[in-house]
């Protein structure tokens, strides 16, 4: 299947900010696991890629309507995406998990929501979660288009927690982002690269064949190692 992909070029979308995946550096480069982990299995299999900075929901949409052939953006394989989309093998186990200000002594359970807005990220596992526990718990639920603006949501004190990807919140509150995460993690699905249902499958199986190579020479892990034990 490698071979069909040689020398072409495939337009890929993915989200704005959601660090260590996606990201611009101090230098304005969109850096990340996925992208890192996206151009070496391009290198690897021989096709070039062309990345979409679109936002989760916006990549998502691009997909579907064929202005994009794939999208990778930290984004988890479910059963219900299932129907639509084809994913690769999984390259990252996530789960959601909730945040709240630095400072706030109060909201430390799900509970503690009663009569509150959360902030969550459209489109996302994190926004399907807080919708399935809002009833019982008694708590409001915004979605807004990406993770820094529900991060400044909760600082400006307009909702009092997120739910996102734990890894996602753990870079940002290593980076000081004025948040402490509350909650265990939900258990959560891992991240995989997805295509449109039935289409672009040589593209899917370059992705698997790529990451199988990654893994077994160990660039893989050296990827991970750069944004998850030193963060920039
Ligand atoms: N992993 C989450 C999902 O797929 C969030 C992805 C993201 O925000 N980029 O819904």
């Amino acid at each position: 299947a490698a071979t069909d992909v040689k020398g072409k070029t495939f337009a890929v979308a993915t989200d704005t900010t959601f660090a260590p995946f996606e990201f611009r550096n101090g230098g304005g480069d969109l850096v990340g696991i996925d992208m890192d982990l996206l151009h070496a299995i391009a290198e690897n299999q021989g096709f070039s890629v062309d990345i979409k900075s679109l936002g989760f929901d916006a990549a998502l949409q691009a997909l579907q309507s064929n202005q994009v052939q794939g999208v990778i953006a930290g984004m988890s394989i479910t059963d219900k995406r299932k129907l639509i989309f084809d994913f690769s093998d999984p390259y990252f186990d996530s789960g959601v998990q909730m945040a709240v200000a630095k400072d706030n002594e109060t909201v430390k359970t799900y509970a503690d929501l009663k009569g509150k807005t959360v902030a969550v990220k459209r489109g996302t596992e994190g926004e399907t979660f807080a919708n399935s526990i809002k009833d019982a718990n008694g708590f409001t639920v915004k979605a807004l288009a990406d993770s820094a603006t529900i991060y400044d949501d909760v600082k400006a004190g307009n909702s009092v927690a997120v739910f996102d990807d734990y890894p996602v919140l753990a870079y940002g509150v290593s980076q000081n982002n004025g948040l402490k995460i509350v909650t265990p993690k939900e258990a959560g699905s891992s991240y995989g690269f997805a295509v449109n249902k039935a289409q672009n499958s040589d593209l899917l199986a370059a992705f698997d064949a790529g990451l199988a190579n990654l893994k077994a020479n160990g660039d893989y892990q050296k990827i991970l190692d750069k944004y998850l034990s030193a963060p920039e």
